[in-house]
């Protein structure tokens, strides 16, 4: 039987990132057909449109370019995708790196000049402690 995965819908080349565009990463797409995999986009569950504003996360608030606070979205979106993988037994989820919902190890600082610092979005850590294994895309394609 394949292994279970939930994994972040842009890297399999759907449109749902903040400025509408996907990224597509064929190795894992390809990597893919030894699994079963339910696509999830956080952002999008939790109510925010494609395209939308980009947000960083700051002092453990989601705060978008635009200053408006949108930790709820982020959370709610983040309880959905644990729901999920809950419904049907999945304990493994490859993430899209560095983002505010699906990044794990790096994230933008919050200062929205690209630099990076160690911390996971809000997705990866709830799915964390929950006991669900997150790799970024280049863990699971170094074999992680
Ligand atoms: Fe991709 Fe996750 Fe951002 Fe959705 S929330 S666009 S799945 S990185």
């Amino acid at each position: 039987m394949k292994e279970k995965v939930l994994v972040s819908a842009c890297l399999l080349g759907i449109k749902v990132r903040f400025d509408g565009k996907s990224k597509a990463n064929e190795e894992l797409i390809e990597k893919l057909n030894n699994y079963e995999f339910i696509p999830v986009c956080p952002e999008v569950w939790g109510g925010l449109p494609t395209p939308r504003v980009p947000s960083e996360i700051i002092n453990d608030k989601v705060i978008n370019k635009d200053g408006i606070d949108v930790t709820d979205n982020y959370m709610r979106g983040a309880m959905e995708t644990l729901e999920l993988a809950r419904k049907f037994n999945i304990k493994k989820a490859i993430l899209k790196s560095k983002s505010p919902s699906c990044g794990k190890g790096k994230i933008y600082d919050g200062s929205f000049t690209g630099t990076l610092v160690d911390g996971n979005g809000i997705t990866t850590r709830l799915l964390i402690e929950n006991g669900i294994e997150v790799l970024t895309e280049d863990e699971f394609l170094g074999g992680l």
